[in-house]
């Protein structure tokens, strides 16, 4: 299939630096949000009796933002036994998708306001999400229409709370413009936009037999992987978690079950002493704050070059000054909360090692409630220092000598992941063998490494970053397929 697909433009979303857009988006997502309490329930084709519910907190200010109930073992069970793959006509089913698209385009004001609520997200973030999650509905609809192979038959999604509706909308449109029945199952910490979301696909017209969201914790995703009733299993999430997925797939599905997984990443980007250090600064506070380090593109690990490190981290200190911590709902905010208490700990205990060890060189102070994490460089040696992806806005740095390159790029081969890479130099010929060389999935030259656009730059990576193929790219669709070829080890 062509990699531009004839018939489809990316959302335009909003451009939020325009006053009268921003202050008109502001008002109608306030009033939308005024009287809202949103509940997240099981929407499944058979009717029967909720769960108990809870509370789904804000993650900025800790109030609660709306219940949830999670799937009940009996939800479940109904679910499974009721799916069905959605044998319209793939035309049928491609103009379905594009219904969902626009309905969420009309939806925009209470979607981004559900994202900087239950997410977190900045106003930014949220549009450049809600961009993504209708990029993704037209994108994977267009790609459908050149699709000749039969659907597989049922899919079990697994999403990530930190693209709770771009990660959740692209897995479910793939599996569904392939001709799936999907049984979605969102992160725990993020119910309430995927309910809005599966709400706006059953309106848009996609029939509740083939999509069916199960809302829950681990248990509810373990239930969905190991049933022989589900014939493949799309994740984006911890290596640690797809490992146990795939493993819990080969007990239970059939061996030909494919698990298509996008994973963790030690993100390295290098930055020479040919780099021009304002842009390559910039990109450095976007590819390792923005998003508040949450997403698995984040940038990690930062390389220098001897030479211009001192004046390079200088700058760097100097524009991290400039961030503004806090409620994510506020237009002025550039860097919201972690997502819950657990992530907070986490990644404070990891700053308070390198703190006690005098490795941390920064750190911005934190408002006074809320699970804000102050944006933190620590001084490692080399990438091989760090033991496990930090999910948070910290970045670790280290040094190279001049002719210390070929020993960097082996040292972000050795880590195993090979997720997004970042380069910074002006000499030509290096761009383009490093980038070459290096195991990434999405490499960036003299730009930032976040914000990967569907349909331009498919987004996935290697190793132990996931199975391949990329999503919002050519080749994806044809997993969900039954004529998929089984990729990789995993
Ligand atoms: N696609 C996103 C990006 O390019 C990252 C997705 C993720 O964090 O899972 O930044």
């Amino acid at each position: 299939p062509a990699l531009f697909a004839p018939s489809r433009e990316n959302s335009r979303g909003f451009d939020i630096t325009d006053r009268p857009v921003r202050d008109a988006l502001l008002q109608s997502r306030d009033s939308e949000l005024q009287d809202l309490a949103p509940v997240a329930v099981p929407l499944i084709a058979a009717s029967l009796q909720n769960g108990p519910a809870e509370d789904v907190a804000n993650p900025a200010t800790g109030e609660t933002v709306g219940q949830v109930h999670a799937a009940t073992p009996a939800q479940i069970e109904a679910a499974l036994a009721s799916a069905q793959p959605w044998t319209l006509p793939v035309s049928a089913r491609a103009e379905t998708l594009r219904r969902a698209a626009d309905l969420y385009e009309s939806n925009a004001p209470l979607i981004l306001g559900l994202l900087a609520k239950e997410a977190g997200k900045t106003m930014a973030d949220a549009v450049a999400e809600l961009r993504e999650a209708v990029d993704f509905l037209r994108y994977y609809a267009a790609q459908s229409e050149s699709l000749r192979d039969p659907a597989r038959g049922i899919f079990t999604a697994i999403s990530p709370w930190n693209f709770p509706l771009a990660i959740f909308t692209g897995q479910i449109a793939a599996a569904l413009a392939a001709g799936n029945g999907v049984l979605a199952k969102p992160a725990e910490q993020t119910p309430l936009i995927a309910h809005l979301a599966v709400g706006l696909m059953l309106r848009a017209g996609v029939p509740a037999s083939a999509l069916q969201l199960l809302p829950g914790d681990g248990r509810v995703g373990a239930a969905l992987t190991r049933d022989p009733r589900v014939d493949g299993v799309v994740f984006t999430g911890s290596t640690e978690t797809a490992l146990k997925i795939r493993a819990a797939m080969a007990e239970h599905l059939a061996p030909t079950a494919p698990l298509i997984a996008e994973t963790g990443g030690l993100n390295a980007m290098v930055v020479d002493s040919t780099a021009l250090p304002e842009q390559a600064v910039r990109d450095i506070v976007a590819s390792a704050f923005q998003s508040a380090g949450q997403r698995c593109s984040a940038l990690r690990c930062l390389y220098l070059q001897e030479d211009i490190a001192k004046p390079v981290l200088e700058m760097l200190e100097g524009a991290m000054e400039e961030l503004r911590l806090g409620d994510p709902a506020q237009i002025t905010t550039d860097v919201g909360p972690v997502i819950d208490a657990e992530a907070h700990a986490g990644i404070d205990d990891h700053i308070s090692r390198a703190k006690a060890e005098g490795r941390l060189l920064k750190q911005l102070p934190v408002p006074p409630q809320g699970h804000f994490i102050g944006p933190a460089i620590i001084r490692i040696t080399s990438i091989a220092d760090m033991k496990r992806e930090i999910f948070g806005p910290v970045l670790h740095v280290a040094t190279f000598p001049a002719d210390g390159l070929d020993r960097v790029v082996a040292q972000v081969n050795a880590t195993g992941y090979g997720l997004t890479f970042g380069l910074h130099s002006r000499i030509e010929s290096r761009t383009d063998t490093v980038a070459g060389r290096v195991h990434a999935g999405n490499a960036y030259v003299n730009r930032n490494q976040i914000g990967a656009v569907v349909g331009s730059q498919p987004f996935g990576g290697e190793g132990l970053s996931g199975t391949g193929p990329k999503a919002g790219g050519p080749e994806y669709l044809q997993r969900f397929t039954a004529r998929a070829v089984p990729l990789s080890i995993w």
